[in-house]
């Protein structure tokens, strides 16, 4: 046995990141990677879009397969879960189905991801009521809407699918109309999924709009895009209960009851860190593993990246938890690096996100409201403009509406969001750029982006955005 393994828990973007890059780099490191469930490598972000059908094959979602991570000379075991660590002895409890036993590391890397909250919802047991969380339950989804006599299994051949689920889902009477709880991202795509599939869909969400981290410009026009596109929007409708002991019957709000025969919740994610529950890790925002620069906890040589642990935000400096996709791919690869021999610190992150409803994207970025920034204590100030996409005379030019939020006294630029139909989203990078360079909003404004008029008017509307908050901050 090498004296130095490698043990990373979890096989997804963290998990695989590290392993791969700390085998490119250290060719001659022997990497374990335990995974507990089959699946590994798989693209969550692309679920709505299978269940929607705009993705035809499951397999498609998956980017590594277990044969690859062989070539890769990674120790891939799957089916193996890691129930405990021993910090004193340097080993990891893993259990299978065939055997329990103690795997000694040099270093750790815990990857184990999150899991979908249910608030006071319980889905477990109830047909027709879902969480989207697992492949397994995007694949049981898709079946259950489709007609009893219609679904085709090749939807998702070359799968380690539970294709049990899937088949006891199949034969359910297919459901005509859908609740979803809760109006963040998933909610939102999975609105667009279901009316691509043909159904009546009711989104609910508890606060006054729909994708709150994007903030109120963004949620405004994302709700008339549903409305528009045949959703009713619930919004301050929490949702009270799930109606339906073994089937879906209704939800409940408000003191009334709507009947639904699908309903898909929604609410949160929490870290799954019970494996480290007896060790004296430190826990930072969100319930996650507390790491520093460079993916650390708090116990000698054991890391932690992806949906499980914090980060560091770009603009507040301070600890955060925004469990995303390229946040923990880029942690774990500097992770791998870091065991390989080459110390790669995990970057900051700013929240950067993007999101399809229909015909309108959405981007977001750093602290996009000003009572976001008050409370990481600054001084803020914003605008929200509306500008055009394109030049005018061109076709394809639509409103594109960015909020900016600055520091009244550093006249730093805090953070954005934006919202059109017009590859709105991707300017949400330009923006993320800004942050991570920490420029003023004066030089935000005098940034060189391109113009065509194909592309861009003159002034893109990012510029447009800082030039009147620049505007604002003379005042
Ligand atoms: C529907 C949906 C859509 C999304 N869309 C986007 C998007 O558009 N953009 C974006 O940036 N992000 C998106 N995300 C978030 C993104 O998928 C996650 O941030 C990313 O998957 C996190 O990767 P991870 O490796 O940290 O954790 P995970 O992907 O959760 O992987 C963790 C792995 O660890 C395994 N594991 C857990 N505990 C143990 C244990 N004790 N022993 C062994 N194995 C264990 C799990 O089985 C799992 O395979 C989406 C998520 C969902 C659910």
């Amino acid at each position: 046995m090498s004296t130095d393994p490698f043990v990373v828990v979890g096989a997804d973007a963290a998990g695989l990141s590290a392993a791969s890059k700390c085998r490119r780099a250290a060719p001659d490191r022997e990497v374990i990677v335990f995974e507990k469930g089959q699946w590994i490598s798989y693209a969550y972000c692309g679920m709505p879009y299978f269940i929607e059908g705009r993705v035809d094959r499951m397999a498609d979602l998956l980017s590594l397969l277990p044969a690859e991570a062989d070539e890769r000379g990674i120790d891939l075991r799957r089916g193996h879960e890691v129930t405990g660590v021993d910090p004193e002895a340097k080993t990891v409890r893993v259990e299978s189905d065939d055997e329990t036993f103690d795997q000694p590391y040099s270093d750790l890397l815990v990857a184990t991801g999150g899991r979908a909250t249910t608030g006071s919802f319980d889905v477990r047991g109830v047909d027709g009521a879902f969480t989207l969380h697992s492949m397994d339950a995007a694949a049981a989804i898709d079946a259950y809407i489709a007609d009893p006599d219609e679904y085709d299994f090749g939807r998702v051949d070359d799968t380690p699918v539970d294709r049990e689920r899937v088949a006891y889902n199949a034969e359910l009477a297919a459901p005509e109309t859908a609740a979803i709880v809760g109006g963040g991202y998933v909610g939102v795509e999975m609105a667009e999924a279901l009316v691509g599939r043909g159904l009546e869909v009711h989104l609910f969400q508890r606060s006054e709009h729909v994708l709150r981290p994007f903030g109120e410009a963004v949620g405004e026009r994302v709700e008339t895009e549903l409305a528009d596109k045949g959703v009713t929007v619930h919004t301050e409708t929490p949702v009270d209960a799930l109606v339906g002991d073994d089937r879906i019957e209704a939800v409940a709000f408000d003191g009334a009851e709507l009947a639904v025969d699908l309903a898909v919740v929604g609410v949160g994610i929490e870290p799954n860190t019970e494996l480290l529950a007896e060790t004296g890790v430190d826990l930072g925002t969100g319930g996650a593993l507390r790491t520093d620069d460079y993916g650390r906890t708090n116990l000698d040589d054991v890391y932690a990246a992806g949906d499980c642990a914090t980060a560091r935000h770009t603009v507040t400096g301070e600890e955060t938890w925004l469990p995303l996709g390229l946040t923990a791919n880029r942690a774990g690869r500097a992770i791998g690096s870091t065991v390989a021999g080459e110390p790669t610190p995990v970057g900051d992150i700013a929240g950067t996100a993007v999101v399809k409803a229909f015909d309108q994207e959405c981007g977001r970025v750093g602290l996009v409201s000003e009572a976001e920034a008050t409370a990481a204590g600054f001084d803020p100030v914003s605008a929200t403009i509306t500008a055009g996409s394109r030049s005018g005379y061109y076709p394809g030019a639509a409103e594109t509406d960015v909020t900016l939020v600055a520091d009244r006294e550093t006249e730093r630029l805090l953070g954005g969001s934006i919202v059109g139909p017009d590859r709105a989203a991707v300017r949400i990078d330009t923006l993320s750029t800004a942050l991570d360079a920490g420029m003023t909003v004066g030089e935000v404004e005098r940034l060189d982006l391109a113009y065509a008029p194909p592309f861009s008017p003159v002034w893109d509307p990012i510029l447009v955005a800082a030039k009147v908050l620049n505007g604002q901050l003379d005042d």
